[in-house]
């Protein structure tokens, strides 16, 4: 019961900050609501900073208050930390909500974008209900968030929402506390607010409002490719049960081998296509709504083409109400893969999808509701009992991580493929959304705009840049026109950092860093790295033997570029001549010449001790996998064909006597090309391989002598390594981090980046 107060009480006045985030999830009403119920008086405010509350009564009711507030929070919010300070009582007897104010630095967190809510999909399925089939229908709960943003505090004048004038019924629930809508920005309704469209591929408007989501759900049963405008960006949909369908898009994208993303109208349906446990139900139908790489279920229904030789399907749920409507229409999953060219960012604006996308695309299913900003689908699999994200962004993004302390403003600009920047406020890294490889105009544009963006967003211009220390990254180079300070960090050194700073952990680790490719310190590519530290600095203690990449980058595309690396290191250039392994057979007579001089003198076949490389190689080398169309694909069907009956492993050593230690794969590739010659099952050459690896790291761990290991680098989305790494190394009594809240993968750098220099810059005099 909460105690009433009287007149002449003794009573007590609190000012309360709070911060995380609080803004846009119906924060205020709860504690209008929390506030009345205790008889408290005083107001309630959001302003820059996050929340502000005052409130008076007696202490009992107070005290009260500050207990509940936490506890019973709107689902949506999260509490980063709550201040309160006592003031003199003012004899106040009501409580009220205050207007916004812009006072304080702009540090209030803006929410992600939030899968729809039970109670507005009851809204939309219901006939009787003013929003009866309305796509844009939210709450405080629900909705869009970061996608419509364009300014703080979140107010629907600073949303891409401004230009819709809420109706009187709209309007109302707005207005008042008691309402689920209350303070909802996005808030709209079918008289009011945005509206669908079809167009056909030209641009033309063929149908509008519910006739154009029909009429879309009628051309996606005939086969057609459809362009549907999501939450953060375009997705490109077909029925993913069409062979035929399936195919056309393909040819149409020329994405021939990369994996499509598939989405179920719900938990049952998604049950019907994957095996699902319980960690991956709450994944797939939480709040972020990630794409969840399940194993896929034989005889699932699904087109062959949804993804060649992958036993893993991404499937996601529909979150929007746009998209509950159009799964419930056709009836079936539909493929919802990225609305771009390759790997350019996804389109976000109608007009500019139908000139990128025209030729690929036979409708157009749009809205007038502007994207503020491009927000790909997350990507994420359950690994070892916990959700570890592949690719961040809807969601997860634009939520902070806490960083180990507070310092000046710093800027960190990633890697190069899968980029994505960070932005240090007060102690807080605000990653951004995934922005992609930054091969293409399109997508260097899209890193400048999402960092103009942060910045211009928390008001936070930075005094320093973090970048990679390789010279020709489109990044680096950005970093260097910037004219700002400058802090290079290492890039295995930045997965280290990231793994650190992503389990909240101050180190010293064994970093055991795995990648395809990262710009060493001795102007090698590094990337079968073991590094012992912190944020602050590290020791390369071991890595791979070096091994030549005859060709260079084309090594990324030609796993068997990799497998001759390999060879000749290991064997000399007689290895060029034997015709039984796949990848030599696979050049001609002529282009071996140029890749024996290539590999005896100095011409384009960079050194490296690149794990990833090993494995491209040692996958060619068992047959799978000549050429790849994304990187790590050969990797990939390496770690699909382990037998997991398998349990022996090369021989892969490292040296005692080297600092750093050397581990030396040479055993390992004779093993294995015994092994190929006597026809030893690919499941069971995969499999040594990968025994041989977790061996090898339990033993430079047991060397390095640290007892914190830390797993980070693209490699280590390999799911079999990461488990029985995980598995080895805590057997034999190591903590063992693996990442949750950034990627493993280049995704991950930009936090590390962060987290050495604003190391470096706190210890300059
Ligand atoms: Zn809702
Ligand atoms: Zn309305
Ligand atoms: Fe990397």
């Amino acid at each position: 019961m909460a105690p009433t107060r009287r007149p002449g009480d003794p009573s007590s006045r609190l000012r309360i900050e709070i911060r995380g985030a609080v803004q846009g999830v119906g924060f205020r009403p709860f504690v209008y609501r929390l506030a009345k119920e205790l008889s408290l008086a005083g107001w309630v405010g959001n302003d820059n900073r996050g929340v502000t509350i005052e409130i008076e009564g007696s202490p009992g009711s107070v005290d009260e208050f500050l207990r509940r507030l936490p506890l019973e929070r709107p689902p949506a919010s999260v509490i980063a930390g709550i201040v309160h300070t006592g003031i003199a009582p003012t004899l106040a007897t009501t409580f009220t909500i205050e207007p916004s104010t812009e006072d304080g630095a702009k540090i209030a967190e803006i929410l992600p974008d939030l899968a729809t809510c039970p109670a507005c999909i009851a809204e939309v399925l219901d006939a009787r209900d003013r929003r009866h089939r309305y796509p844009f229908t939210n709450c405080t709960h629900c909705g869009p968030r970061f996608s419509i943003v364009v300014g703080l505090p979140y107010d629907r004048s600073r949303t891409t929402m401004a230009g819709f004038a809420m109706c009187p019924k709209c309007t109302a629930e707005y207005a008042s506390p008691d309402d689920r809508r209350f303070h909802a920005q996005p808030n709209a309704c079918p008289d009011c607010g945005p509206r669908l469209a079809l167009w056909d591929g030209a641009g033309e408007a063929l149908a509008e409002g519910d006739a154009a989501l029909s009429a879309a759900a009628v051309a996606l049963r005939e086969g057609a490719i459809v362009a549907v405008k999501g939450l953060g960006g375009f997705h490109l949909m077909v029925d993913a049960r069409d062979d035929e369908a399936v195919s056309r898009l393909r040819a149409r994208k020329a994405r021939w081998a990369k994996p499509l993303a598939v989405m179920a109208y719900g938990l049952d349906e998604a049950k019907l296509l994957g095996v699902v446990s319980e960690d991956e139900a709450i994944a797939l139908a939480s709040q972020e709504a990630p794409i969840v790489l399940l194993e896929r279920l034989p005889g699932c229904g699904l087109a062959q083409g949804v993804a060649p030789g992958n036993p893993r399907l991404g499937v996601m749920l529909a979150a929007t109400p746009l998209h509950h409507l159009l799964l419930g229409a056709t009836g079936f999953p539909l493929v919802a893969t990225s609305g771009n060219l390759s790997e350019e960012p996804i389109c976000i604006d109608e007009r500019e999808a139908v000139s990128r996308l025209c030729g690929i695309a036979d409708r157009f299913l749009v809205h007038d509701r502007p994207i503020a900003r491009h927000v790909d689908d997350s990507v994420a699999a359950v690994v070892s009992g916990r959700l570890r994200l592949v690719r961040r962004a809807r969601g997860f993004a634009p939520r902070p991580i806490a960083l180990p302390a507070s310092g000046p403003t710093v800027l960190a600009v990633g890697a190069h493929l899968k980029n994505v920047v960070a932005l240090s406020v007060e102690r807080r890294a605000v990653v951004s959304q995934h922005i992609g490889d930054m091969e293409t105009l399109e997508a260097q544009v899209a890193f400048e705009r999402v960092i103009g963006d942060l910045v211009a967003m928390y008001d936070a211009p930075p005094v320093a840049i973090a970048h990679d220390l390789h010279p020709d990254y489109a990044s680096t180079r950005w970093a260097q026109r910037s004219g700002l300070p400058l802090v290079g960090v290492q890039h295995h050194h930045a997965h280290l950092a990231s793994c650190l700073a992503d389990n909240q952990a101050e180190g010293p680790a064994l970093g055991i860093v795995w990648d395809g490719t990262g710009f060493g310190t001795d102007n090698t590519v590094w990337g079968g790295e073991f590094l012992l530290g912190d944020a602050a600095s590290v020791t390369r203690v071991a890595h791979l033997r070096p091994f030549r990449l005859p060709g260079g980058e084309a090594a990324v595309r030609e796993p068997r570029r990799s497998a001759l690396g390999l060879l000749v290191a290991a064997f000399g250039v007689d290895a060029l001549s034997w015709d039984d392994l796949a990848p030599v057979a696979s050049f001609s007579s002529r282009q071996r010449a140029v890749i024996a001089a290539a590999l005896s003198g100095d011409t384009n076949s960079p050194w490296t001790t690149s794990a990833g490389r090993l494995f491209d190689g040692i996958a060619a080398i068992t047959g799978m996998g000549e050429r790849s169309e994304f990187e790590g694909q050969a990797a990939m069907a390496l770690e699909f064909a382990v037998d997991p009956a398998v349990r022996d492993a090369y021989p892969l050593a490292g040296s005692s006597d080297a600092n750093p230690s050397v581990l030396d794969w040479g055993p390992l590739l004779s093993s294995v090309v015994d092994d190929v010659r006597r026809r030893t099952p690919p499941g069971t050459i995969a499999a040594r391989f990968h025994n041989a690896l977790v061996a090898a790291i339990v033993g430079v761990a047991e060397k390095a002598g640290c007892d914190t290991v830390a797993l980070s680098g693209g490699c280590f989305q390999n799911r079999v390594l990461t488990e029985r790494a995980l598995a080895a190394l805590t057997a034999s009594g190591f903590t063992v981090l693996l990442h949750r809240q950034v990627p493993p993968n280049d995704g991950g750098i930009a936090l590390g980046q962060l987290a050495v220099a604003s190391r470096r810059l706190a210890s300059l005099p």
